[in-house]
């Protein structure tokens, strides 16, 4: 072949990366004993995470290994013990339902999908987050957690979705308190290779590179994919060898701290995202840009689409393939950045993709003027349909953007989560047996009204399962986190023992940003240690992390903690450390009364009090973002939502609402039991949550909206 065509010759052909999925678990099931072969295929499809019976699988083949693996599966079956796997291949039952649980996931694969779009062409979800699982740390928070529920959701309907992000090789940090409640991180790294992640190849056998200019450089990035069900996840790397140290760097991070790192993360996500997509052949007739972190993907679609049209012109082109979604209203999380940093980052990437830094500037006006560019302005102008995430959300970004709103406008979409993710089992068991399994797999036909026949009995039995599951993790926990500081003796023997599985429990686990205001808890430690010691108790959990250079949330937690550290003594309140997704599940599950304590109207939406909801616990919380639309009086409590007052006296009266609210209605309700011991009153309101929050607030019903009003509006393709 002469030079001249192999020059001429379009680069090395590239699958979607399935093949390379299918060859990382043939080598899985390679190292296990034949029987348990199937067991691969299982564990390497994050939708065991949701599948009836198959965290016990794992659980039996190695119990102990398997809860110190972080109930990682593919980590248990390539380092599981040599003796525990021929037990496991020996063990008939063991064997069997692997084996039927394999099946039941080649089935779910080979169901056809919904044909949304023409000729198979999927949406494509673009987001800086995903929280599938903690072993795989590449998540702050809930809008990481949202979008892995949008993924599962989405392989549930079958819908042509296709996840794109980074992969983070140190993640958000792992977090612990020093001796002085201070927060301290560590990032320890991660090797992709032993993850349920695919390197994805060409046909040449060599890996897929694609190549982003980033300052004055070409960074090159790796492709990995990641089962999600029948959705693909697909991770960009560029902690290769060919980068330099700055460059490896930008993957190494979730919301690095460095601004220009950062900036090159975006750049990395939203067009090393699309040069990838394009390079393994998949043609989106849908860019979701999922936050405004993946704002660059519209104009590296624009530049494809519309080659040598100046920017406003080539975005026109594409508006209508482009949707996205905001999910904030704090200043942080739309994030502005001086021209000068931006244009030393974005720069070439800007105008690799054929147009110019003043084009492009002009899109990032934020609504303070020239000062900052923004990437919530970029893809509000870049869009043809938005949606934020609650209807008091939309009204707030409608105000700022008044003159930039996409033609389809903002949509209010409340968020959802993923109940058969969300659900703790004992309580989803009830529900199978109470309202069939339809609530799993068709919560749109579900008899979700059979929720208000509920025995008191079974409802009530279920609900001390789940609070003794938690005191139990509570309790493991705080003793290692207490061993790690060094505590005295006699402070670990009390966390052995703390908080007491028939106390009302009362728990507040999220982002530590000072606008959630966990330092409502401590505005007034002696009202608040009679109500902990009283006649009729509460025990408080607490959890969450700070960004790493948040400083002033930290000094907020540590001030907390320490106001109310001669309460700890009590044994009925403890902070965990390292709040991640594992401890997440059991919290929301477990605890009777879900606070959410966000000065409004900050808190856009808000997640963690849906999951709460799911699993029969009572939201006490602001009116603001879901609840605000959720509550209904007889589903839980709330604060005032008004923004009127200045914020220290809002503080205040709202602290002193908090306890008013736990002192005279929630421990009073809690407590009052009949002839059975039952808390009659109270299960009443715990049905009522169940029923008005899941079927509202399931991902099924997210992603339906998605589909209805950001991807295929009138039921048009939505294709451009
Ligand atoms: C759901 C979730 C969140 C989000 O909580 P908010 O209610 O939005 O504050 C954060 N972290 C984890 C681990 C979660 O599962």
């Amino acid at each position: 072949m002469s030079g001249a065509l192999v020059s001429r010759r379009p680069p090395v052909a590239c699958g979607d990366g399935s093949a390379d999925a299918a060859r990382e678990v043939d080598r899985l099931a390679r190292r296990l004993p034949e029987p348990l072969a199937p067991l691969a295929r299982l564990a390497w499809n994050h939708r065991w995470g949701w599948t009836l019976g198959a965290a016990e699988v794992f659980a039996r083949l190695d119990p102990d290994r398997f809860a110190r693996l972080g109930e990682c599966p593919v980590w248990l079956l390539r380092d599981a013990d040599e003796l525990a796997l021929l037990r496991a291949a020996a063990d008939d039952e063991l064997v069997a339902r692997g084996t039927a649980l394999a099946a039941e996931l080649d089935e779910e694969l080979a169901r056809p999908g919904v044909e949304l779009f023409p000729d198979g062409r999927p949406a494509v979800f673009l987001c800086a987050e995903f929280g599938l699982h903690q072993a795989l740390p590449i998540y702050a928070g809930g809008l990481g957690v949202l979008a892995a529920d949008v993924l599962r959701g989405a392989s549930d309907l079958g819908l042509p979705l296709v996840g794109v992000g980074l992969l983070y090789r140190r993640g958000f940090g792992r977090q612990s308190l020093d001796r002085s409640g201070w927060q301290r991180e560590h990032w320890p790294e991660l090797d992709p290779r032993t993850l349920p992640l695919a390197r994805v190849t060409r046909e040449d056998g060599a890996p897929l590179v694609v190549s982003v200019p980033v300052w004055e450089r070409e960074v090159s990035l790796h492709v990995w994919r990641a089962e999600v069900g029948r959705v693909p996840l697909f991770l960009l790397d560029a902690d290769l060898e060919q980068n330099g140290p700055v460059e490896r760097w930008i993957t190494a991070r979730v919301y690095d701290g460095s601004p220009a790192i950062r900036l090159a993360q975006y750049a990395a996500l939203g067009v090393g995202g699309m040069a990838a997509l394009r390079a393994m052949g998949i043609d989106p007739a849908v860019v979701h840009v999922n936050e405004g972190h993946a704002a660059l993907a519209p104009l590296a679609l624009a530049a494809e689409a519309a080659p040598g049209l100046p920017l406003g012109a080539a975005l026109e082109t594409v508006r209508d393939r482009i949707a996205f979604t905001t999910h904030t209203a704090v200043a942080t999380g739309n994030e502005t950045y001086p021209w000068a940093e931006a244009r030393s980052v974005l720069a070439r990437a800007v105008e690799s993709l054929g147009f110019s830094w003043d084009a492009f500037s002009a899109q990032c006006r934020t609504e303070a003027g020239e000062q900052e560019l923004g990437f919530t302005p970029l893809a509000i102008r870049a869009s043809g349909r938005a949606s934020a995430v609650a209807r008091r959300h939309a009204r707030l970004v409608r105000g700022r953007f008044p003159d930039e709103l996409p033609p389809g406008g903002i949509n209010a979409i409340a968020n959802g989560v993923h109940l058969p993710t969300w659900v703790a089992p004992p309580l989803g068991a009830l529900l199978d047996r109470q309202l069939g399994p339809a609530w799993r797999t068709h919560p749109d036909a579900a008899p979700w009204d059979a929720i208000g026949e509920i025995d008191d009995v079974a409802l009530w039995a279920v609900r001390r399962e789940l609070r003794a599951t938690l005191v139990q993790t509570a309790r493991r926990r705080a003793t290692a986190d207490l061993l790690l500081r060094g505590a005295s003796a006699g402070e670990v023997a009390a966390a052995r023992q703390m908080l007491d599985p028939d106390v009302l429990t009362v728990g507040f686990a999220r982002r530590l940003a000072t606008h959630k205001r966990l330092d409502l808890l401590a505005h007034d430690p002696d009202r608040l240690e009679a109500l902990l010691v009283g006649a009729r108790p509460v025990q408080l959990v607490l959890a969450g992390k700070a960004h790493p250079l948040d400083d002033e949330a930290k000094a907020v937690a540590q001030r907390t903690l320490g106001a109310l550290r001669d309460l700890g003594r009590t044994g009925r309140l403890v902070f965990l450390d390292d709040h991640d997704l594992g401890v997440a599940r059991t919290l929301v599950a477990g605890c009777d009364v879900w606070l959410g304590l966000s000065r409004p109207p900050l808190e856009a939406s808000g997640t963690s009090g849906i999951k709460a909801a799911a699993n029969g616990g009572l939201n006490l919380a602001v009116l603001d973002g879901w609840w605000r639309e959720a509550h209904d009086g007889t589903n839980g409590w709330v604060l005032d939502g008004d923004d009127a007052l200045p914020a220290d006296a809002r503080d205040a009266r709202d602290a002193d609402r908090l306890l008013d609210l736990l002192e005279r209605e929630v421990a009073p309700t809690f407590y009052e039991r009949d002839a059975r011991g039952v808390p009659v009153a109270w299960l009443a309101m715990v049905r009522r949550a169940l029923r008005t929050v899941m079927p509202r607030y399931g991902a099924a019903r997210l992603l339906s909206d998605y589909v209805r009003l950001l991807y295929a509006p009138d039921g048009s393709t939505g294709a451009g």
